[in-house]
């Protein structure tokens, strides 16, 4: 590339920052303004674009990630704001720079994709700008023939999309394509991460906890299976493992005699034999778990009632307030610390600021997905795995875990700061490859020796490499006749 092809390209152009070498070498020079910037002074282009978010992926991440979040979505069921139709498009777009931003995914290999087949959005469909189909959802045949057309060689990442499909789809497709639903899995690799470093704080065993989900949609159920399967892996049986979760959905806790409609899907290994109780706050108070987690879009369902009993049942509760965006927060991260006198252990999926109580100061951790699906799709990627089984979120929960340090858990922190989160994707990805070799999963041979280094090897470069060929010189008598 030379020239005005050169300068038009986003992938390679530096803008004004060619240098006066380059400029002569390249045919640049008339075609720029004189001056000549770093990268420190420039405005835009790509690379600049995912400078800016990696350098401030704490200012930026909300900007990119809250509005809308992915890869393939069909926007029934953006974050908790429900169907949004076609302008579900910014979820697979946001994701995707994430993947580049946190894990080094090159832009140039990633592709959002929103598939529309209708909203049953009442408000959209009356909307005379609405820009999408103004139709019914489908939900037939021709919905799974139409998803027929994705796949193939690359990964998958199925985002946003309604409780039913999700799951669905999820089953179909997970042993036969290489995918995964970041909704479901994403998402319990990172809470079940959060629980694994409380432990730190709480003193306790994972066994020794009493989970209880407010909301058992795809978030909660994805959780509380990647919990079953780490109490298993620390040598519980299945049934004491389901004997520590407990679930509300938006009829009362789920339990086996419920009456009108019973529980249905993928509740039913999660029906307790209790009695039936409506309100939360009752089931906190007869239950008395040791952790709450809220991924049912209900702002406030953590009330002040709930989170003393909760302070007042343990030293230490561990209050998981998922939903998303913060307006759907279950509690606010003020809220939980002042109502149990900082004795929680607090995370959200949206951010919250600190807080200060006296003289303490909190730092509310943020468990983000962010923290998982990149490093998932790097190593996915990179190490060629065909498919994703759900042992890899689990090894993600864990390595993710690992990285907490003491001084993070001093603050309160169940997540390491965002701020790390590019290096914390780079280290779950190796270590998933590392799993991935030794468990035979990793297609991509001959199997690299130094799998830090391979994993570097497929990240995005954020600096601007140099177009000069390495220059020599010739000894001056060599020149002469
Ligand atoms: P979903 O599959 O639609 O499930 C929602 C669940 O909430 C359902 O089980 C529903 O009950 C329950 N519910 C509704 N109203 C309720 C009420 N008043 N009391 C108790 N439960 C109630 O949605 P999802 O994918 O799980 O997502 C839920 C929330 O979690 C969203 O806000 C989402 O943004 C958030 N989330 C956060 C993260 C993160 O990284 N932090 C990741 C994923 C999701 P029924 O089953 O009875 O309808
Ligand atoms: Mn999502």
């Amino acid at each position: 590339l030379r020239g005005l092809d050169l300068i038009r390209d986003p992938n390679y152009s530096k803008g004004m920052c060619f240098t006066l070498q380059e400029r002569q070498l390249l045919g640049l020079q008339g075609l720029l303004p004189p001056a000549i910037l770093n990268q420190d002074q420039q405005e835009r282009n790509e690379r600049l674009f995912y400078r800016t978010i990696m350098q401030n992926v704490e200012l930026m991440m909300p900007i990119i990630y809250t509005p809308t979040v992915i890869v393939v979505t069909d926007g029934e069921r953006i974050l908790g704001l429900g169907d949004l139709g076609a302008y579900g498009m910014g979820i697979p777009v946001g994701k995707l720079a994430l993947y580049t931003a946190l894990a080094g995914v090159p832009p140039h290999r990633c592709l959002p994709i929103l598939i529309d087949v209708g909203t049953d959005n009442e408000n959209l469909m009356k909307d005379p700008l609405y820009i999408g189909l103004k139709q019914k959802r489908e939900r037939g045949s021709k919905y799974d023939a139409l998803l027929e057309e994705y796949g193939g060689n690359c990964l998958i990442q199925f985002e946003d999309f309604g409780n039913h499909n999700a799951f669905r789809l999820l089953e179909k497709y997970r042993d036969s394509y290489c995918s995964f639903n970041d909704d479901i899995q994403g998402t319990a690799a990172v809470a079940v991460a959060g629980l694994m470093a409380s432990l730190n704080i709480t003193g306790k065993s994972l066994k020794d906890n009493v989970f209880m989900f407010q909301g058992a949609g795809e978030a909660s159920i994805g959780i509380a299976k990647l919990l079953i399967m780490a109490l298993e892996e620390q040598g519980s049986s299945r049934a004491e493992a389901y004997s520590r979760i407990w679930m509300v959905d938006s009829r009362g806790l789920i339990v086996k005699d419920r009456p009108a409609g019973g529980v249905t899907g993928q509740k039913v290994p999660f029906a307790q034999d209790h009695a039936p109780i409506e309100k939360l706050e009752d089931v906190i108070k007869q239950i008395k778990p040791t952790a709450i987690i809220g991924a049912a879009a209900q702002p406030g369902a953590f009330t002040e009632t709930v989170l003393r009993d909760m302070a007042e049942f343990n030293e230490r509760p561990i209050i998981f307030a998922l939903s998303n965006p913060t307006s759907k927060a279950e509690c606010t991260a003020e809220q939980a610390y002042t109502a149990t006198d900082g004795k929680c252990v607090f995370a959200s999926g949206s951010p919250f600021r600190t807080v200060t109580l006296g003289e303490r100061t909190f730092h509310p951790g943020q468990g983000n997905n962010a923290y998982v699906f990149p490093a998932v799709g790097l190593a996915t990627v990179a190490c060629d795995i065909r498919t994703i089984p759900e042992i890899i979120f689990l090894e993600s929960a864990k390595a993710l875990a690992a990285l907490v340090t003491k001084e993070n858990l001093s603050e309160g922190r169940v997540y390491p700061p965002l701020s790390d989160i590019r290096d914390v994707s780079t280290r779950i990805a190796v270590h998933l490859a590392e799993f991935a070799y030794r468990n035979q999963l990793a297609y991509h041979f001959p199997e690299p020796q130094d799998k830090a280094r391979f994993i570097h090897s497929h990240q995005y470069e954020i600096d601007y490499e140099n177009y000069i060929p390495p220059l020599y010189d010739w000894p001056g008598h060599s020149t002469k006749l």
